[in-house]
């Protein structure tokens, strides 16, 4: 059943998070809260030339939001900005809608299943809308609201 493969992933991560840590030097920090659960993140990036050289996270919150940071953090490296707007994008249609092209997003095809909980929508995209506010350079905590 690809649908156990799918929580085993999501387990996986949420108990074991890669990128876990501090950025000793950030180019970016930003951070996250989604009050409709309780999850929170703090993300550093270190951005050169436009791309994404590395990334951490620190935070807590349920399995999805913890995955969903660690899966992501996995996919930023190398990419740039535009890069991870586009992916962003398709993942977000991923969660949403049937139309989401998991073809393009790799591990992250394993959130498919939040699509059927909405309420868990916001859990698998803080990680995302706190990137973004990243790349913003925003100061500004992110609320999920
Ligand atoms: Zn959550």
């Amino acid at each position: 059943m690809i649908d156990d493969l799918y929580q085993e992933i999501i387990l996986d991560h949420s108990k074991k998070p890669r990128n876990f840590g501090h950025l000793e030097n950030p180019s970016a920090t930003a951070e996250g809260f989604n009050p409709l659960c309780g999850d929170r993140l703090t993300l550093q990036l270190k951005i050169e030339n436009d791309i994404i050289q590395d990334v951490r996270f620190v935070g807590g919150g349920c399995a999805i939001s913890t995955a969903s940071a660690s899966l992501m953090s996995e996919m930023l490296k190398g990419r740039t900005r535009q890069d991870v707007e586009k992916l962003f994008e398709s993942f977000h249609q991923l969660l949403t809608t049937d139309a989401g092209q998991a073809a393009d997003l790799g591990k992250l095809a394993v959130f498919s299943g939040v699509r059927e909980f909405p309420a868990r929508v916001k859990c698998a995209t803080l990680a995302w809308h706190t990137m973004k506010a990243a790349l913003e350079n925003s100061r500004e905590k992110v609320s999920t609201e």
